[in-house]
């Protein structure tokens, strides 16, 4: 039975492919949601930058940020600057429904996390509020942190954070104070299971990284021994 309905579902499947064959994302060329050229392409959050909260420029100190008030998770990494294509595939991951990105977006998540070489017992999504979840159908979060967790072979723990109240959404307008202001005890973390553990916190994309730091206080407030986030994107 199971046999039958993964049949169904390929089949399913290959008559959508049909009707929509999918296009990357990035160039449009047909085959695939995201082609290798366009992969390549993507823009690294590299170079010199923050080794606690990713911002670049800081000729690889501390920033003066972090000098000030030091955010609460042990560090912050981005795959990618958010811009370009890597800008699309968060656009189309969380606005246009386009989840089967999500497999390949978090495989390049893994691919960073490796390569940062972030040490964690287990995989943390920031969570949706309720309501936005409803709308939305899925946490872009949680469909990034499923495929990284898998390949990263840590357990996932989608439930681990939980929104508080629900928050306005992050506008691109409100500063760094006001964005704090906002997140600040939007978060808790109920799940008994971060006792102890490292956390690998996951996200799609972040700015002043106060969403992150928002749940880290949540995650060491349920006795989480550290705190890594990792995003696929970081507006610099
Ligand atoms: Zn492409
Ligand atoms: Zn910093």
């Amino acid at each position: 039975m199971v046999g039958a309905t993964s049949a169904a579902r390929r089949l399913g499947r290959a008559a959508l492919d049909l009707v929509f064959p999918p296009r990357c994302v990035g160039c449009g060329e047909g085959g695939s949601f995201l082609c290798d050229d366009c992969v390549a392409a993507l823009p690294v959050a590299a170079g010199s930058r923050c080794p606690r909260c990713w911002q670049p420029g800081s000729d690889a100190r501390l920033c003066l940020d972090c000098q000030a008030a030091p955010p609460s998770f042990d560090g912050l990494r981005a795959a990618f600057v958010y811009e370009r294509t890597a800008r699309d595939l968060v656009h189309a991951l969380k606005y246009r429904g386009m989840t089967a990105l999500a497999s390949p977006m978090g495989s390049l998540l893994a691919e960073a996390a490796r390569r940062h070489d972030l040490e964690a017992d287990l995989v943390a999504p920031v969570p949706l509020s309720g309501l936005r979840r409803r709308l939305r159908g899925y946490n872009q979060a949680e469909a990034l942190a499923r495929p990284l967790a898998m390949e990263l072979q840590l357990p996932l723990r989608p439930r681990a954070l939980a929104r508080r109240r629900d928050t306005p959404p992050q506008a691109r307008s409100a500063d760094a104070e006001a964005r704090r202001r906002n997140v600040t005890d939007a978060f808790v973390c109920r799940d008994r299971g971060v006792e102890g553990r490292r956390v690998l916190l996951v996200d799609d994309v972040t700015t002043t990284g106060a969403t992150l730091a928002a749940c880290a206080v949540a995650l060491k407030a349920a006795g989480a021994e550290s705190i890594w986030a990792i995003t696929f994107a970081r507006e610099d």
